[in-house]
């Protein structure tokens, strides 16, 4: 018989509101119930932005390093727990248990990050342009945090959100997403462990209805995103009625070039990696390889050849290069993709079909799929299709490439595979994302860095690295005047 889980609000766990619960099963079979999980509704939400503002009075008032203190501890109880917590992860979301295991590494590193930040947070101290002033700035924390994460980074997305939340002393309310709710509950298992206070974090579990009841509540002034972009412009609109703080991380059509003087086996791994790695369900995937026509046909030959071999099957197996996609409507989306590429002329030159066979049959698999001759322009070229299919768009020169790479709403990745030290250099600069990668796919992202992407990506802010401190604290500008006279700024003015 399959757990019934809990949300954790107010300080235990507990039953939703509603009443209601949602099935949570295995990507690659079916027939495997991991538990059923709350579908909450906007008193659930209610009920945890209460208990959050409790929790942020606390947490608010305790200090950084001690705030820091707490992620030390969660970092290693992650470590302890990382296998367990990768299959875990592996069972309800389909990628390989390498990638799982990454994911939880991810959360590891953020959270030591984190944890030394407590002792930074830096202001600045400036000089004042009167005597005897004292002028600088602190770094105040917002309040309740709401944030709303996608299924493609189970433990990595929550932790680059909840982590410098926390660490800048606010307090949180996950609402994970519904396709991954196990690897949010073990992870606020561990923020409990760790000796978070229980009113500063609040579990809440559920679909579309519990993201935007805790996105229109008036008691969080922050929302912090990871999805879609059309979900994003549906969270922007209310966020931007009520005045709310909000980071919006959303789809990406990256693209990886290879020059004529690029290493082909470098990059032949690099596009294997960047393309089928999680099914093609990253963010960052690679969604188009730009290929110089002199290398062309050599290298799809070569890519073609490997794609095909790849092995599909439960991430858990060991031989399991490829896990399924999320969902059947997943699949059915690729289908869709690959009906119309054909129609538009393009070439189907690996994959292309579900599998066949007793390892995939209970599961939302599909084969590594390689599309020569799609068009510039067309809607395999430009649209997101996050699954297992990877369009080959040929170029005759580097500006050719760059054309390509940016002639899409998205902005979050790129890669160019060359010898060329300058052509390397003036990439950083003419294409369009928020990262570049040379001779490396374009999935890859270190915790410590700042990550997201330019154009539809994005709205401008970045998570990660130190950049995403700033998200989360508010800057409060504080002035000491100690001469015991009336000092009027841009009115005084001294003789030198
Ligand atoms: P999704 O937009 O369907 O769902 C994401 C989350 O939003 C889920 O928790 C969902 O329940 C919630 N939600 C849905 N509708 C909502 C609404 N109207 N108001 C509030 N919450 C709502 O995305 P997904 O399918 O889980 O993830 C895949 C997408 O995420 C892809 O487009 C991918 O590119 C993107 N993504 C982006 C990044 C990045 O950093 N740029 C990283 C990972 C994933």
């Amino acid at each position: 018989m399959a757990k019934t889980f809990k949300n954790f609000i107010g300080g235990k766990w507990s039953a939703p509101l509603t009443g209601r619960h949602f099935q949570n099963r295995n990507p690659a079979d079916t027939n495997d119930l991991i538990g059923r999980f709350p579908d909450s509704g906007a008193a659930d939400i209610a009920a945890a932005v209460r208990s959050a503002q409790v929790g942020y009075e606390q947490w608010s008032r305790t200090p950084a390093p001690l705030r820091g203190d707490v992620l030390r501890r969660v970092g290693d109880l992650l470590s302890a727990r990382k296998e367990e917590i990768a299959d875990a992860m592996t069972r309800e979301m389909g990628k390989v248990l390498a990638e799982t295991r990454g994911d939880v590494q991810e959360g590891i590193d953020t959270a030591y990050y984190a944890a030394t930040e407590g002792r930074r947070l830096f202001g600045h101290t400036v000089p004042s342009e009167l005597r005897q002033k004292f002028a600088m700035s602190i770094r105040r924390p917002i309040g309740v945090c709401g944030l709303i994460t996608p299924f493609n980074f189970p433990m990595a997305i929550p932790t680059w959100k909840a982590f410098p939340a926390l660490l800048c002393g606010n307090s949180v309310i996950l609402k994970p997403s519904e396709d991954v709710p196990h690897t949010a509950h073990l992870l606020v298992e561990i923020l409990l462990e760790a000796g978070l206070p229980e009113h500063v974090i609040q579990l809440v579990h559920g679909s579309d209805a519990a993201g935007k009841s805790l996105v229109s509540h008036p008691g969080v002034p922050v929302i912090s995103f990871t999805g879609s972009t059309a979900t994003g412009s549906a969270i922007g609109e209310v966020c931007g009625r009520m005045h709310k703080r909000l980071s919006l991380e959303m789809g990406g059509k990256n693209a990886m070039i290879v020059m004529d003087d690029a290493d082909l086996d470098l990059a032949l791994d690099g596009v294997l990696w960047g393309a089928f790695g999680t099914t093609g369900q990253r963010c960052t995937a690679t969604s188009r390889l730009i290929v110089h026509r002199k290398v062309h046909d050599k290298f799809v030959a070569k890519l073609v050849d490997a794609a095909a071999k790849l092995a599909l099957g439960d991430g858990r197996e060991a031989r399991t290069q490829v896990g399924p996609l999320i969902h059947e409507a997943s699949r059915q989306k690729v289908e869709s993709y690959l009906d119309a590429a054909v129609l538009q002329g393009a070439e189907v030159a690996c994959g292309g079909s579900r599998p066949r066979g007793a390892r995939t049959a209970n599961g939302f698999f599909y084969k590594p799929t390689v599309v020569t001759g799609v068009k510039a322009g067309s809607r395999l070229a430009t649209e997101e299709i996050f699954g297992p299919v990877l369009s080959v768009i040929k170029v005759g020169s580097y500006e050719q490439a760059v054309k390509v790479n940016n002639e899409v709403k998205y902005g979050l990745s790129s890669s160019i595979y060359t010898r060329d030290v300058n052509l390397a250099f003036r990439a950083f600069e003419d294409l369009q994302n928020g990262i570049t990668y040379v001779n490396a796919p374009t999935i890859g992202a270190e915790a410590h860095l700042p990550f997201g992407g330019v154009k539809q990506t994005g709205n401008g802010h970045r998570e990660g690295g130190w950049e995403v401190f700033e998200f989360y604290s508010e800057t409060k500008v504080c002035y000491v005047d100690y001469s015991g006279v009336l000092q009027r700024a841009q009115l005084d003015t001294y003789d030198i």
